[in-house]
């Protein structure tokens, strides 16, 4: 049988490789395409294209240019829509209709956020007169450049364009480093770019691992400009060293070991529908789903045993089936992983109120990344499953009286990515809220989101904000004009 391969994209052109990696299809363990995995020679050429397209026509667009290509982009990929919904289901397994909304929606909205902010702000220049030095202050912003885009696997097309909508609207060409795990819409994205008629050597995407291939040879590359990344926090601080001789500019979107925080006003129906959502979507695999929840004790084991009975629920079968509301993990090895935690909850002495294991579905399914959600009760806060990300469909519970206790266990993190908070008192939930030392905390909801807002992590969940007028703002650098006005001084 022969498979699809998915290539690389440099200066407008596809390109294979003599080494090749297969793309295994977490829903069954099938190979369903080889992956051409660029080596330096490759590497080297995309880099130098960008850096090329930077230096010449693409570096001379205008803001209005360029709002309009992007707003061109963003229809095309609703044209495409079809397209690119079965390379992100095929590559991640999650059910159709999660990545028609989740992930494929997401593409075509993040390119219309990026031109509108572009349209409303141009690159906000800034201006300020000082009369007693009968000065007039500008800032300009110009492009970083060529920009290294590397992303993970979890939502790989709402992730990577998340970053190249607001690099291309900055006036940017960016080298893609897409997860091997998930090749697929990176690839597809070259096509519709090109056909919206982004210009060759603005975009370009290289296929690898990260370590002794495309991702260390793409940040190693004296060519780049800035990095942003989004992945495991290792990894970030992996690529920081790696960027730190140059002083590189770096955003940096990590993990996350998020809490939530119900009080026990909260409407318990809707906490348990939102706290199951927050835990259970993509199965556990989104940075911001929630793995530590706290509840306030008269509601305990109410809490606990409704989003127990919400896990038993869920239903694991192949992506196209419309009764399939959870998908496989990304792989084997990420299962392994996932799994050494529920061993080490065992250990730890937690109670174990829903699943846990790999759930049998026959012999058409076995070769899968099939897990079952985890919910725990009677775990210390001080154990690892309770301070590691997990990054599966796993939530432990543990009670608290007070406020303060809640907020104090909360941030008691080395990540700060995200929070929720369920109350009924408003006050309550915006004083929470802002005490959650994290990059967003939602009150009675959870992933709602303004793509103006800034958005990003403290401690090891990132470094910058990106979103909006902030994304712009990284993906510049300003120089500020100093002119005396009358005689020179
Ligand atoms: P990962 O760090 O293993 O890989 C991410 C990307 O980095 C991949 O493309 C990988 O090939 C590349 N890479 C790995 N090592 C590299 C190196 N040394 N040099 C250059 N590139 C390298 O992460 P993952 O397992 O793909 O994704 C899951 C992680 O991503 C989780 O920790 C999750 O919380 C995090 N994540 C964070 C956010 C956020 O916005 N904060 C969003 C989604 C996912």
């Amino acid at each position: 049988m022969t498979t699809r391969t998915i290539h690389n994209f440099v200066d407008g052109r596809f390109l294979g490789s003599e080494r090749e990696f297969p793309k295994i299809d977490p829903v069954d363990g099938a190979t369903i395409a080889t992956v051409a995995e660029a080596d330096a020679t490759i590497v080297d050429r995309a880099v130098r294209a960008a850096r090329a397209a930077v230096d010449g026509a693409w570096g001379r667009t205008s803001a209005p240019q360029r709002v309009a290509l992007l707003r061109r982009v963003a229809d095309r990929i609703d044209e495409r829509f079809d397209d690119l919904l079965a390379a992100e289901v095929a590559d991640t397994g999650k059910p159709v209709a999660l990545a028609a909304t989740l992930d494929v929606a997401r593409a075509a909205a993040n390119f219309r956020a990026a031109a509108d902010i572009l349209a409303a702000t141009g690159l906000d220049s800034y201006l300020t007169e000082t009369p007693e030095a009968r000065a007039l202050t500008y800032s300009v912003r110009r492009p970083l450049g060529v920009v290294a885009v590397i992303v993970p696997w979890n939502l790989p097309l709402l992730l990577l364009t998340w970053k190249v909508a607001p690099a291309l609207a900055a006036g940017n060409a960016v080298v893609v480093k897409p997860s091997e795990e998930t090749p697929s819409s990176a690839t597809l994205l070259a096509e519709i770019l090109s056909e919206a008629g982004v210009p060759d050597g603005v975009y370009n995407v290289v296929h690898g691992f990260g370590p002794g291939s495309a991702g260390e040879l793409l940040t190693t590359h004296p060519g780049i400009d800035g990095v942003t990344f989004t992945g495991e926090s290792g990894t970030g601080s992996t690529i920081m060293r790696t960027v730190s001789p140059r002083v590189l500019p770096v955003s940096f979107e990590l993990g996350g070991k998020n809490a939530a925080v119900v009080f026990d006003d909260a409407d318990v129906d809707a906490a348990v529908a939102g706290l199951a959502r927050s835990v259970f979507t993509n199965t556990g695999q989104i940075c911001l789903c929630t793995e530590r929840v706290y509840v306030q004790r008269g509601i305990f084991d109410e809490v606990a045993a409704g989003l127990a009975e919400r896990a038993a629920a869920l239903r694991f079968g192949r992506p196209t089936d419309p009764a399939t509301t959870t998908g496989p993990l990304i792989s084997r090895a990420h299962r392994e992983k996932v799994l050494s935690y529920y061993a080490l909850a065992e250990q730890d002495g937690a109670k174990l109120l829903a699943g846990g294991g790999v759930p049998d579905l026959g012999p058409d399914l076995a070769g899968g990344a099939w897990v079952e959600p985890a919910v725990w009760t009677g775990l210390d806060h001080s154990s690892r499953v309770l301070r590691e990300e997990v990054f599966g469909p796993v939530a432990a519970l543990l009670p608290f009286d007070t406020e303060d206790e809640a907020v104090r266990l909360a941030n008691d993190s080395d990540y700060g990515l995200a929070a929720s908070v369920w109350t009924r008192d408003l006050e309550r939930g915006h004083r929470v809220a802002q005490a959650m030392q994290v990059g967003i905390a939602w009150v009675n909801t959870w992933y709602l989101r303004d793509l103006r807002s800034p958005f990003g992590g403290a401690g090891l969940s990132g470094i910058g904000r990106e979103g909006g007028v902030h994304s712009l703002h990284f993906y510049t650098e300003p120089t500020t004009v100093c002119v005396r006005m009358g005689d020179a001084a």
